[in-house]
Formats: C-alpha cells, sequence, structure tokens
C-alpha cells in the first residue's frame, strides 16, 4: 500500500495538517530497523532506486505503508501493525490500525 502521495505541493491531502503529513510521510531511507531515542521504531526501507509515478509524484519505497500480508488476506483488509517498544520496561506491544 502506498501513502498519499501528499506533501506541500499537494497541500489539500486529507493527510495534511498545517503544511505537513500527519502521518510522517515520507519516511526516510534506512538500511536496517531501529529503535530510536524516542522508542519509536524506524523500520528498513531501502532506496532500490525503483520508483512509479502516482498522480504525477514520483513515488518509491519512503511512501510505502508497512503491512502484514498473511492478516491483510485473512481479515480483507489493510491492517498496519508496528512494533511499539519500552527500554526501560522491556515490553513491546503491537499497534494495530485497520
Ligand atoms: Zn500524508
Amino acid at each position: 500500500m502506498i501513502h498519499g502521495p501528499c506533501g506541500t505541493d499537494i497541500p489539500h491531502a486529507p493527510c495534511m495538517d498545517g503544511g505537513s503529513c500527519t502521518k510522517h510521510y515520507p519516511k526516510s531511507f534506512c538500511d536496517d530497523t531501529i529503535i530510536e531515542e524516542s522508542d519509536f521504531v524506524r523500520y528498513r526501507c531501502k532506496d532500490d532506486d525503483k520508483s512509479v509515478i502516482i498522480r504525477g509524484k514520483n513515488i518509491d519505497n519512503i511512501w510505502v505503508v508497512p503491512y502484514i500480508s498473511d492478516l491483510c488476506v485473512k481479515y480483507n483488509a489493510h491492517i498496519n501493525v508496528k512494533c511499539c517498544a519500552k527500554k526501560q520496561g522491556h515490553s513491546i506491544s503491537p499497534q494495530v490500525h485497520v
């Protein structure tokens, strides 16, 4: 699934508020999945030099919404599961967006 496109050149996209994307897209390229100092997980997003044009905008991996295909097929819906972690509490809990 692809987010948007949105951004300053598409300010009326539904995710835009105050000139920026409320979902924080586009993400940035990242070679590995890491847990940032803020405890947010930054998922691997490789720059493979592949892109497509959607509504006149060049779209590459930084616009891809993470998904789990097995859950999408089972529930016939887009299910976005993100891993959230607390370094001090040693707990990991899933965050599910349907
Ligand atoms: Zn957006």
